[in-house]
């Protein structure tokens, strides 16, 4: 689905990503985890296009990102930004329908997307009326997910989608997404930086360090062989994070 070849991007304090070469298979959850300032929102939006490599290519079905029209690209992928990134002075409804309505849907086919989304998301219909400072943390990332789902994209793209929420909102959340990915059957791309949450929610994960590749891999090649000290203290704090963890093994 998506291929990345030697891509480098560099911000003017030297700081960023890569050199990275990347594949994601279409139909699969791939977790993106690593440490804060690791690079992993710089790595999503070179797959959006929102970001273009100063190095190598990025290709979302053989085509290179961003290409000429990058509109049609935005509508193939579904994009949830860290923090959500709800427009506070529309309703959650206002919100989730945004793309739909830029693209003229007629009331009845919205709403019936919009009722399928709700179930999916598992968001209760009667929290669309809301504003998003009504709402709560869980409910305004099922709000910000439904917006991403709405034009019913190949891809879903999702920037630490559990961060900022208390645990037990995250725990139900992660159940939720992960029940969400396998019905979907969509190319999702998850960042976090919680390996338990990577290793509930993804098929494959790709471990970053300042912008590196510091492991990829199926989840249990990942906690079975970790390939560095680094991964290996990643692992260490995911079993340590167990239950029953501490003694037995
Ligand atoms: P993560 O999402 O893993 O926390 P980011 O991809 O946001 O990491 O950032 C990677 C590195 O690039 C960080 O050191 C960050 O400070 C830097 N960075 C990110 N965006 C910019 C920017 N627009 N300008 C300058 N530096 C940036
Ligand atoms: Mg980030």
């Amino acid at each position: 689905m998506f291929r990345l070849s030697g891509v480098t991007k560099r911000y003017p304090g030297g700081e960023g990503l890569g050199p990275v070469d990347l594949d994601v298979p279409a139909g699969r959850t791939l977790c993106v985890i690593g440490p804060s300032g690791s690079g992993k929102s710089t790595l999503l939006r070179l797959l959006l296009g929102l970001v273009r490599a100063d190095r190598g290519s990025v290709r979302f079905e053989g085509r290179e990102v961003p290409g000429e029209d990058v509109l049609a690209l935005r509508r193939r992928m579904g994009y949830v930004v860290q923090g959500g990134g709800l427009f506070p002075h529309l309703t959650a409804q206002g919100n989730a329908a945004l793309l739909a309505r830029h693209l003229g849907w007629d009331e009845a086919r919205l709403g019936e997307r919009l009722a399928d989304l709700c179930a999916l998301v598992r968001l209760p219909p009667e929290t669309l009326s809301r504003h998003p400072r009504q709402l709560s943390g869980g409910q305004a990332q099922r709000v910000s997910l439904m917006r991403a789902l709405v034009l019913d994209p190949a891809v879903l793209l999702l920037d630490e989608p559990l961060g900022a929420l208390d645990p037990v909102t995250r725990h139900e959340l992660r159940g939720d997404l992960r029940e969400a990915f396998r019905r979907l059957q969509k190319t999702v791309v998850v960042v976090t930086h919680d390996l338990a949450e990577a290793v509930a929610l993804g098929d494959r994960l790709l471990i970053l360090r300042d912008g590196r590749v510091a492991q990829q891999g199926a989840p249990g090649e990942v906690l079975a062989s970790p390939a560095d000290e680094f991964v290996a203290r990643f692992v260490g704090a995911w079993r340590d994070s167990l239950p029953g963890a501490g003694g037995e093994a």
